[in-house]
């Protein structure tokens, strides 16, 4: 590895929610459009190892990588603006990292010392940076909260030391704040900013660059006096304004010279920027020729930044369609077969995303069965295949009262069931595990190979035979019920080549009905959309198409 990599260390200030993994990713695309390699990193300073047991409603998405680390979505957002390949080291936690250092601790590795915050974690910090920094020039490495949290103290002493260890020419501070417009004033105001720099400051950490989050162009009168009371260059003085589509941040962030200023600081010699295809993304999503609009029937609609991919995902579908998707949330509690009707009324798509537990669980089965009986696309992703499979059981195959046994342990037919043992493609091992098992760990997690079935809807729309995608779930489809259900007019489009585990199941005589067991979001870009959400959004348009005609 040696020093010679550099390293961002991105901070936030004031209050939270200005979008520092998205400033985090910008400045990642920014050095790839320059030639550079980049890897990002998150620290997130909550006590939980990781977050896959986080509720969405407070965490937001649990983004897997293709290793099969459950992790914070700001990943998500590293994976969509640049090419870095993301894995355990790249998310540690203040839990993760007591966790080592007690394990150590345990096993006498510090040899009778006192362990403590300084150097003992702050160390650990150290270590898991330099973990994440394998080959690439660049290693920038987002520091979750926001400054004068008690709980992120040893992470920025940490950061602190780590340009001591790194050198002064390969160690830069970014820090974004807010630089707020107040309306009975008529003027942006920078004391928030000047504190939250003063905070910085006084742990020791001089930021480079700031990143100001504000609704307007920052003038060079404000820049000056930002840059005077916060003693960096006015040239270091950022505008981050607000913008429409998050994949301008880059071309934003470039106009104001950012990295420009980034390469100066780390010495760093580099060819020209080439941003022609964020330009050229942009573009086309400025102009769409259509509008398409799908339900997403979930539990979490309060909250959209859980489905955080999943929204991204569908809006990339969208743009080799040239079409703009709108997304209508349903909250799958108020649907029944009598709501039905009227909630998806004018929408040319419907997809039900991953989810966990039995509530809502019926409203997302009509929703389903609505969209079969009305030939509507739907597109089932883990939760949403398996409510596909049941709702087929029961209404098409005649079991009457199928479920999973996640959410009824006593049906009659456990289509959907936990699989005690099964081949595992992944680690080429026998995997077993019941109802007993842990809820941590127990689950079929991240990349795994899926075989298609030719004259599927999925092998049109990924022209390939094997494909490999990221899974997050414990339950599996019941291969007991594999004849019945096929009988009656299921496709099993895809399964792993163990040929144990269904993956993709499909409807004959619809025009897009698909659920999968993994999580194609995860694997969605802008400028690569998914082929399964390209797939389904040609779909919706065409549904949509067909019903302007019968309209009129
Ligand atoms: N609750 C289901 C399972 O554990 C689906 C999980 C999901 O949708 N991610 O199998």
């Amino acid at each position: 590895m040696g020093y010679d990599t550099k390293y961002i260390f991105v901070t936030g200030g004031v209050l939270s929610s200005l979008g520092k993994g998205l400033a985090s990713a910008s400045i990642g695309a920014l050095l790839e459009s320059r030639g550079l390699t980049v890897t990002i990193q998150k620290l997130d300073p909550y006590i939980n190892v990781d977050p896959g047991t986080m509720n969405p409603f407070q965490h937001g998405e649990v983004f897997v990588t293709d290793d099969g680390t459950e992790t914070d979505l700001d990943l998500g957002h590293y994976e969509r603006f640049t090419h870095a390949k993301l894995g355990q080291d790249n998310n540690f936690t203040t839990g993760k990292i007591y966790f080592s250092v007690i394990t150590k601790e345990r096993k006498g590795e510090y040899l009778g010392g006192t362990v403590q915050v300084i150097p003992h974690i702050t160390d650990e910090i150290k270590d898991s940076i330099r973990k994440a920094s394998n080959d690439v020039d660049v290693v920038i490495v987002e520091i979750g909260g926001t400054i004068g949290d008690i709980e992120s103290l040893p992470f920025l002493e940490a950061i602190r030391q780590f340009k001591n260890d790194a050198g002064k020419d390969n160690v830069i501070y970014i820090h974004l704040t807010l630089v707020p417009y107040i309306g009975t004033a008529g003027e942006v105001k920078t004391k928030p900013t000047q504190h939250s720099v003063k905070e910085l400051r006084s742990i020791g950490i001089q930021p480079d660059i700031l990143l100001c989050r504000t609704d307007r162009m920052l003038n060079p009168d404000i820049k000056a006096k930002i840059a005077m009371f916060c003693n960096v260059g006015a040239d270091a003085v950022i505008t981050a304004k607000d913008v429409s589509c998050i994949y301008e941040v880059p071309l934003l962030f470039h106009q104001e010279g950012l990295d420009n200023k980034i390469v100066e600081l780390l010495n760093i010699w580099t060819r020209a920027p080439r941003l022609e295809d964020w330009e050229a993304l942009c573009r086309r999503m400025g102009e769409p020729s259509f509008d398409v609009t799908i339900a997403i029937v979930g539990k979490y609609v309060d909250l959209t930044e859980s489905y955080k991919s999943l929204n991204e995902a569908l809006i990339h579908g969208g743009i080799p369609n040239q079409a703009r998707v709108n997304l209508k949330f349903i909250d799958s509690e108020t649907l029944d077969a009598n709501t039905c009707n009227q909630s998806l009324e004018g929408v040319d798509g419907v997809l039900v995303p991953g989810g966990f537990g039995a509530r809502g669980v019926e409203g997302k089965i009509c929703a389903a069965r609505h969209a079969r009986e009305n030939r509507i696309p739907y597109f089932g992703i883990c939760l949403g295949m398996q409510i596909a499979v049941i709702e087929f059981a029961r209404h098409m195959a005649g079991l009457d009262g199928a479920d999973s046994t996640e959410f009824d342990s006593n049906t009659p037919h456990p289509v959907i069931y936990l699989m005690e043992k099964w081949f595992d493609d992944k680690s080429g091992t026998l995997q077993q595990r019941d109802v007993h098992s842990e809820k941590g760990g127990t689950m079929r997690l991240g990349a795994y190979p899926c075989k298609l079935e030719k004259d599927t809807v999925a092998y049109r729309a990924y022209a390939a035979e094997t494909i490999s995608e990221r899974h997050r779930h414990r339950y599996e489809f019941n291969n007991a019920y594999m004849e019945p259900l096929k009988k009656a007019g299921l496709k099993i489009a895809g399964m792993a080549p163990s040929g144990e585990l269904v993956e993709i199941v499909e409807i004959e005589d619809h025009p897009w009905y698909l659920g999968c067991q993994f999580h194609p979001e995860f694997k969605s870009r802008p400028m690569t959309p998914h082929p399964l959400f390209r797939s389904f959004i040609a779909a919706a348009l065409k549904y949509s198409g067909n019903r302007e005609i019968e309209k009129q």
